[in-house]
């Protein structure tokens, strides 16, 4: 059996340090405090809001939820945001995407100061990113790199071959694994031959969001794959871009769905707010 990158135990260490944390600076004044902005009622989103407020609340952090409906305007979102990023109180703010199709989701998300940017979406930190400035980084990507230093997997001059290339895992995806000494390869719809690119893989992260699309023959003898990847199949169960019991036998460590990558996106989260009060 490979070795299991248990996502859900880190998740927990982190968001336990951050309590420690928050109750500290509580002590010395400082409090932390997110707003979480949902636009309409699409069921997902609710979820996911809903499970940011449940970390917040055990962090220690204040949520501030403002859920508005489907009709709100680009406007109204703008003022609302505006009024946040004025507001010494509120150190992050966070939009849930997506937004209904009125809205522009680039004009919303340049809207939120760079300083409150807890998803790491703006452009100046995506910037700061590309070079290697401090600034808020990515929620997933970063827990990515959070899983695999937490199980001791290094980084430093290993081939990484990252599959997807979006704003917000494949791209800053492969910035951190750059960051950390990684070889990164990118690839993408129009690559060629990702089969054999992949199998050069020392690490290989998988965020493509095709169903099971990753099996054995992408993947090198002794490799460690990172599923990005989250589908419900038609029993209702979750399942990733990896096919796990195909690669189990073949790599050195692996995460799983669920369990792996998933639950770090919101610890990494709660991350990004503590550091916005702090920094
Ligand atoms: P996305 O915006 O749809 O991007 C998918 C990327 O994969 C694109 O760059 C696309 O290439 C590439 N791609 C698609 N089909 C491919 C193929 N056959 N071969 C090679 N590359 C291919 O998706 P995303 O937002 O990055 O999310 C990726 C997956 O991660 C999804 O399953 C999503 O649900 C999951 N996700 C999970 C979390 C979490 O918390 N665990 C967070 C975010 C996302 P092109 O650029 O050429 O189109």
């Amino acid at each position: 059996m490979p070795q299991l990158i248990d996502g859900k135990k880190i998740s927990a260490e982190i968001k336990d340090e951050l309590k420690e944390k928050v109750r500290k600076l509580k002590e010395d004044g400082v409090s932390v405090c997110l707003a979480v902005i949902q636009v309409g009622n699409d069921p997902a989103s609710s979820i996911y809001v809903n499970n940011k407020k449940k970390a917040c609340a055990y962090v220690g952090i204040e949520s501030l939820a403002y859920e508005l409906p489907e009709e709100t305007t680009q406007k109204e979102l703008v003022a609302l945001i505006e009024k946040l990023n004025a507001d010494s109180k509120v150190n992050g703010i966070l939009v849930q995407l997506p937004l209904p199709g009125h809205i522009n989701a680039d004009a919303i998300i340049r809207t939120i100061s760079p300083d409150k940017d807890v998803d790491g979406f703006h452009p100046e930190s995506v910037g700061r990113l590309c070079i290697g400035e401090e600034g808020f980084v990515s929620c997933t990507p970063a827990g990515v790199i959070q899983l695999l230093k937490r199980s001791g997997i290094e980084i430093e001059g290993k081939e990484c071959v990252v599959i997807g290339r979006s704003n917000i895992v494949g791209k800053p995806m492969s910035i951190l694994l750059l960051r950390e000494n990684g070889t990164v390869t990118v690839t993408h719809s129009r690559t060629r031959n990702l089969r054999e690119t992949a199998k050069r893989a020392d690490i290989l992260v998988a965020a493509l969001g095709k169903p099971k699309f990753i099996t054995r023959d992408y993947v090198k003898d002794g490799a460690v794959v990172i599923d990005v990847g989250m589908h419900r199949n038609t029993e209702n169960k979750l399942c990733g871009d990896v096919d796990f019991e195909d690669v189990k036998d073949k790599v050195s460590a692996i995460t799983p769905v669920p369990g792996g990558v998933g639950p770090m996106t919101i610890a990494m989260l709660m991350y990004n707010c503590v550091r916005a009060a702090t920094k």
